[in-house]
């Protein structure tokens, strides 16, 4: 498969497809996803959405999530859908080892894959490979895909919802990776009947008290504010995670806080999980924290949004995060 066209001509025919995300689904994730399973299903496809792990609740809303097999709780049926699909579609991550367990399952496999995505330096495991790293998020890349292969008569609200949220999310509230096409494609969506309004609202006004009292702890009592190298630190214990009962996604948009700091050009939100210590990174401007997290912290993402994993402590790999600021001080201070 070389080509756009030829994919085209492939999904002409029912297929039994696989669409796979990355492990922690954000909101581009589930929406490139679900997006995708819903123009396929229309198309007359069999489709199966797989996870590696389960989904943040502020996406409990979205139609048909609740099919999303997920590797973690059901790895059997994840196992079954690969072996069976024809295709599978990759999307929002461009390496097997973001999605762990799945890769393996996924690697070895004689269906025809195809990536598309828009993070830094894909690696080559797909015959086709739709990759834009100027993209805002994955779900732009989905409306290009439905539209070049369709046209926009087939994109319909769920369809438009599910992108949307994508959009929304990777973009935090079009913050940044914005472009005239970005808002045209909004555009579009508006005018097929997307309800902006009702998809930020349960998106955003969803939390619970629960997740206001973290915001106050991380703010209050974790955070770090090195001035010498504008970089701004919060850090979380497993301590923490009981006394606050932080579940899958109830940390998500804490990092963002550190930017609001007038001079900060890098935050860093450093947590420590169950077998790791995982690092969200953060940076405004030229200066890539992707080269960061693929040096340092086993990671990649994006020059402005990237993470990592260390298997050392917590206080550990913190000092050795703090160790590391010298280096970076001509650029995050220029
Ligand atoms: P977050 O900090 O929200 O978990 O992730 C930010 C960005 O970095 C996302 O685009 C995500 O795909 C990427 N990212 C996060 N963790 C990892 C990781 O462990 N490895 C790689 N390669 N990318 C990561
Ligand atoms: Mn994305």
């Amino acid at each position: 498969m070389e080509n756009l066209a030829e994919l085209k001509a492939y999904l002409d025919f029912p297929r039994d497809i696989a669409i796979v995300t990355h492990r922690n689904p954000d909101g581009d994730a589930i929406g490139a996803s679900l997006g995708l399973y819903h123009f396929l299903k229309e198309q007359g496809h069999t489709i199966h959405v797989i996870s590696p792990s389960e989904y943040p609740d502020t996406f409990a809303w979205m139609p048909e999530v609740e099919k999303i097999t997920i590797y973690d709780v059901d790895p059997e049926t994840t196992k079954s859908v690969i072996e069976r699909s024809d295709i599978i579609f990759c999307l929002d991550f461009n390496a097997l080892d973001r999605i762990d367990k799945v890769g393996e399952l996924i690697a070895p496999t004689k269906s025809r894959k195809v990536m598309i995505d828009h993070h830094l330096y894909p690696e080559p495991f797909t015959d086709y490979t739709l990759s834009d790293t100027t993209a805002s998020s994955t779900c732009e890349l989905i409306f290009d895909f439905i539209k070049d292969i369709k046209g926009m008569r087939y994109m319909n609200p769920t369809i438009g919802e599910c992108l949307f949220t994508g959009i929304l999310t990777d973009t935090g509230s079009f913050k940044y990776s914005t472009s005239a096409k970005l808002y045209r494609i909004v555009a579009e969506l508006l005018e097929v009947g997307v309800d902006d309004y009702k998809v930020q609202d349960l998106i955003f006004n969803s939390l619970k008290e629960k997740h206001l009292r973290l915001l106050g702890h991380c703010l209050n009592n974790r955070m770090e504010i090195l001035e010498e190298y504008n970089t701004g630190i919060i850090t979380l214990t497993k301590e923490d995670y009981t006394n606050f009962d932080i579940q899958r996604g109830d940390t998500e948009g804490i990092v963002n806080y550190l930017l609001k700091v007038s001079n900060v050009k890098m935050a860093v939100f450093i947590t420590e999980q169950p077998t790791i210590v995982k690092i969200s990174l953060r940076s405004k401007g030229d200066f890539s924290v992707q080269e960061i997290a693929k040096r340092h912290f086993k990671g990649g993402g994006h020059r402005n949004a990237s993470g990592g994993y260390s298997f050392q402590s917590l206080q550990a790999t913190v000092e050795r995060f703090k160790s590391l600021l010298p280096r970076y001080k001509f650029q995050l201070t220029a």
